[in-house]
């Protein structure tokens, strides 16, 4: 086929409108941190030095609280369980307070100490495998959040039994979106995005004065598409579920969120919990709580947490919602159905 010169000039014409366009659409900033994509944008408020300050305050806090690096604070901490109280820093007393504050409410369920059950099961690695049941019974002896010793005033956080291991996963996303949200209103910003790997917290508005549009994705698939649209500002969303970290072993599949009763994964009904809350950590740490307590305990639980919704997605692709959402979610996928 034939393309005439003028044709060629007119097509480039075109693609030039299509980039410098492209080029002014305010661009979320984008990094791998947490092993998780952190992305947020500030729209037309996004300056290159904005976003540096932003995710160089996040790389710090995965200095500080990574249970995947041998040089994080979290890491010293766990070194020297049995042995001596580690100077902790203000970010890991306030995440592992709040942190016992949940564990405590759901007798147990949520646990911080469950770093050595985490490390037998290896979820997300390529070597996850099921354990033996004596390695599981071995771990399970040193999940104990109550062997956990906070010194608020010198700032201090003892382990009391050896091999024991804290693991912040299922909260401390939460209190780092919860950090960077109040640096971005700080400098008078109130319009923003931010998600780190599934924390979700809406600022403000859309331009035009309506709510965002938060999505929740999926939860039968890894990166899925968002089946059901929420309208939200000024809060945040947390999901947890069985799509992301899992392997399967004899067609039986293994997630991430362990039950620190048995020493296995969760086992229920459900597919995914989403928490929506002004606090992004209280999200992050209930959706696991949630998911681990199941939905009908869940409904209970909730009673102490006025304020905070959930959409819980079970394995008959019914979706169940708290009373604060009827009307204002939207699903998008019909194969996925309301729960009268
Ligand atoms: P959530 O439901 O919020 O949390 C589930 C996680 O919590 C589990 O993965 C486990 O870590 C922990 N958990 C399991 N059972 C319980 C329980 N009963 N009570 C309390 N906690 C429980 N992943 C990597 O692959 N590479 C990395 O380098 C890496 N670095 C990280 C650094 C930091 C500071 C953090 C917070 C996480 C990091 N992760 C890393 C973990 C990764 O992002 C996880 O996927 C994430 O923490 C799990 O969060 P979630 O929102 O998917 O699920
Ligand atoms: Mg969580």
């Amino acid at each position: 086929m034939r393309i005439k010169m003028g044709t060629v000039i007119l097509l480039l014409f075109f693609l030039l409108i299509l980039i410098s366009s492209c080029n002014k659409a305010p661009q979320a900033h984008t990094e791998i941190i947490f092993g998780t994509v952190c992305s947020i944008n500030l729209f037309k408020k996004g300056t290159e030095k904005r976003y540096q300050e932003l995710f160089a305050r996040l790389n710090e806090l995965d200095q500080i609280l990574s249970a995947n690096r041998d040089d994080s604070t979290i890491a010293k901490i766990n070194a020297a369980a049995g042995l001596h109280p580690v100077h902790a820093g203000k970010e890991i007393i306030e995440i592992l307070s709040s942190a016992l504050f949940y564990a405590e409410k759901s007798e147990g369920l949520f646990n911080p100490a469950i770093g050595p059950l985490v490390r037998l099961w290896n979820i997300g690695n390529e070597n996850a495998r099921v354990p033996e049941p004596a390695a599981i019974t071995q771990a399970l002896l040193l999940v104990d959040w109550k062997s956990i010793h906070i010194d608020s005033e010198n700032e201090t956080v003892f382990l009391e039994k050896p091999g024991m291991l804290l693991d912040l996963g299922a909260i401390a996303k939460g209190y780092a979106a919860n950090e960077v949200a109040s640096m971005i209103r700080s400098w008078g910003i109130s319009r923003g995005i931010i998600d780190l790997g599934g924390n979700i917290v809406t600022l403000g508005n859309k331009e035009k004065g309506t709510p965002w549009h938060i999505g929740i994705r999926n939860p039968e698939l890894s990166g899925g598409n968002s089946i059901i649209s929420l309208y939200a500002s000024d809060v945040s969303m947390v999901t947890s579920g069985i799509n992301e970290r899992f392997f399967i072993e004899n067609q039986k599949r293994y997630h991430h969120i362990l039950d620190p009763k048995t020493g296995y994964p969760a086992e229920n009904d459900l597919l995914s919990v989403s928490v929506i809350s002004p606090d992004s950590m209280e999200a992050d740490a209930l959706s696991t709580t949630l998911f681990l307590l199941g939905r009908e305990k869940s409904i209970t639980f909730l009673a102490a947490f006025p304020g905070v919704e959930a959409v819980f997605i079970d394995k008959t692709r019914a979706v169940h919602v708290t009373n604060g959402l009827f009307g204002s979610l939207k699903i998008r996928d019909s194969s996925f159905y309301l729960y009268p």
